[in-house]
Formats: structure tokens, C-alpha cells, sequence
């Protein structure tokens, strides 16, 4: 907890009227919890609230309250008092212009973050940025309602891989089990945002596992995405969110990388890793970001050459000691 910060950022919301809740592109479940429980919250205090992001949220995540109404969009526009900027280290990492026409207030848990506000709070031992606006609501007084808490559980469900991370701390569960309390059904939002895929994402599923390889050490799995299988399949990118952590099920295995073709010589590179294994230190050397166990950037180069690369660079990292 961080009572100061808290503090001044809840007396600068009483103080304004109408805001401006906007995250990374291609948000995930942390950035839109994190944006929908502070928009719920805000709105319960009477406030003008809008959330707008560069990029849709993913299907799963429209089934719950809010969602669908997110604007989409690449500009701002309007009036507005406040931006609030959640889960997200850069202000261009969120794809919308014009957000700092307003007082940007930066509430984030990425280690790397800018410190691009005029308020800055960030706590890189968050598991979630949604433990963080738990506090943030908590200290603003709004009583926890069955969405807000929601929104919550699902930032922290998602951002810490069904409770898989090593950033998971007692505070966790003690905001997990209040969020219980107040009205999460941990059976529904698991069932939405794990159980509600495509037939398409399976069928992608076997065919990336199927064109999975193995380092010599059998210790890292690399995983490989074409548009071109993407439609083999009938699906989209997008199916294959969360597949990256399947190899991580198998005892061996300490680290994933996953490459999708962008075009030309152009990939994005997502990784993951179990325990000290520091993959953002990867993922920074090529101007990406993200955290210790979950980091991702995007490659220039012949695919052949990348994958060594990776290979070579994540098996080069400190962490591999003594695992
Ligand atoms: P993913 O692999 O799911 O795209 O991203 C994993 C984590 O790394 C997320 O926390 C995400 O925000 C971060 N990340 C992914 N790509 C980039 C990037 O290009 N730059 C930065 N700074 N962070 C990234
Ligand atoms: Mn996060």
C-alpha cells in the first residue's frame, strides 16, 4: 500500500469532474479491470467518466459489465478534466492521442514505467495494476458493488496467469478474498475468461503446439504463429491469447517464446518463464518491456536467425542459476 500516493491522487479526483480512463493497446484483462472497477467507482461519486482505448477488448472479456461500451478509438476527443492511465509504462503505449489535454495521473505496476504524469504512483510489486485501484477505490470510500469487485478479481485473475506469477503476494489473497465477499463468482469469471474460446482457437492450438521446438537443453519451447495458420485454422491472432503458457505446464520446461509474423521481417515476440528467469531483461534489450515472467517486444530478421537469438539470449539470463 502506498497511503500517500493514494491519498493525493483521491483528493485529486474529488476535486474534478469528468474523466478520461484509457490503458495500453491491445488492453488484456488487467487493463480493462483495472479501467472498468476506477470507472464503476467514479461513477458512483457522481462523476463523468469515459474509457477509451486504442484497441477492443478481448472477446472473453465482453461478457462482463461495461465492456462493450469501451469507446475504441486513436484520439481523444472532447473536454475533459482528468486522464487516468492504468497498467500502462508509456503514455504513447496506449495508441490514443490527446489523453494529456488533461491532468495525467499514471497509476501502474510495469517495471520501466516513465513516470509520464503529473501524478505518478507506481508499485512494481502489485501483482496486478487492479490491486492497486482496489486501494485507490478503497481510499476514495466507494462501497466494493458485485461489478466493481469483478472488474477487480478479473485484473488480478488474468494478470497473475490463474494465480501462476511470482509478483503474487498475502496481500493478493487478502484483496481476493474481499472481492469474494463483496460479490465475485470466481466460477463464472473463470469459466468467462478461460472457457468461452472459439473452435477455431483449439484448432490453433494443436497446430502451434504441433510446430512447437525444443531447445537442445529441452528446457525453452518455441512457438510460432503465420496469418497463414491462422487461417488454416478459421481463427485470428487474437485465439491465440493465453496459449503461451501451455508449454510452461510441461516440468521441463522454464521458458516460452512465441513468435507472430507481423509482415516481412517484422515479428512480435511474447515471452514467458517459471520463477527467477527474468524475461523483461530479454525483451528490453530489444525495446520491449513487460515483467519478470511475462515480457514481450517486437524483432526485425529471418525467423531461422531470431529464434537462435532468443534462444541464446534467454538462456543467457542470470535467473537459469539454480533452477
Ligand atoms: P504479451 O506477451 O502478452 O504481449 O505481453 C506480456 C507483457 O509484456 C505485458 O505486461 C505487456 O504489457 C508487456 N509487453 C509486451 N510487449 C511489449 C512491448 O513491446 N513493450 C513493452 N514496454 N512492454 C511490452
Ligand atoms: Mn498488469
Amino acid at each position: 500500500m502506498a497511503p500517500t500516493e493514494v491519498a493525493r491522487i483521491a483528493d485529486t479526483i474529488r476535486a474534478r469532474q469528468k474523466f478520461v480512463l484509457s490503458s495500453h493497446a491491445r488492453p488484456d484483462g488487467d487493463a480493462i479491470g483495472s479501467q472498468l472497477a476506477m470507472a464503476y467507482a467514479l461513477r458512483a461519486l457522481g462523476k463523468d467518466v469515459r474509457v477509451v482505448n486504442r484497441d477492443a477488448a478481448p472477446p472473453p472479456l465482453m461478457a462482463f459489465a461495461g465492456v462493450p461500451d469501451i469507446e475504441i478509438a486513436a484520439k481523444v476527443e472532447g473536454e475533459f478534466d482528468v486522464a487516468i492511465i492504468m497498467e500502462c509504462g508509456d503514455l504513447d503505449r496506449t495508441g490514443v492521442t490527446g489523453l494529456e489535454r488533461g491532468l495525467v495521473i499514471n497509476i501502474d505496476h510495469h517495471p520501466g514505467n516513465t513516470g509520464y504524469g503529473q501524478i505518478n504512483w507506481f508499485d512494481p510489486t502489485a501483482a496486478a495494476c487492479g490491486e492497486m485501484v482496489f486501494d485507490l477505490i478503497v481510499g476514495l470510500g466507494v462501497p466494493l458493488t458485485p461489478e466493481i469487485a469483478t472488474h477487480i478479481y478479473v485484473a488480478i485473475i488474468t494478470d497473475t496467469g490463474s494465480f501462476h506469477f511470482s509478483s503474487i503476494s498475502p496481500r493478493t489473497f487478502d484483496i481476493c478474498r474481499i472481492l469474494l465477499e463483496a460479490g465475485v463468482d470466481p466460477v463464472r469469471v473463470a469459466r468467462s475468461v478461460f472457457d468461452s474460446g472459439t473452435m477455431a482457437r483449439l484448432k490453433l492450438f494443436g497446430a502451434l503446439l504441433s510446430g512447437m521446438q525444443i531447445d537442445a537443453t529441452g528446457r525453452i519451447a518455441v512457438l510460432y504463429l503465420d496469418h497463414e495458420m491462422a487461417d488454416a485454422a478459421g481463427g485470428t491472432y487474437e485465439d491465440t491469447d493465453g496459449l503461451i503458457n501451455e508449454p510452461l505446464t510441461v516440468k521441463e520446461i522454464q521458458a516460452v517464446i512465441m513468435f507472430k509474423h507481423v509482415a516481412g521481417d517484422e515479428y512480435r515476440v511474447s515471452m514467458r518463464s517459471k520463477g527467477a528467469i527474468d524475461v523483461n531483461a530479454v525483451a528490453k534489450t530489444f525495446g520491449g518491456g513487460g515483467h519478470k515472467n511475462a515480457a514481450g517486444c517486437t524483432a526485425i530478421g529471418r525467423i531461422e536467425a531470431l529464434r537462435q537469438l532468443f534462444v541464446e539470449r534467454v538462456s543467457g539470463t542470470s535467473g537459469w542459476t539454480g533452477s
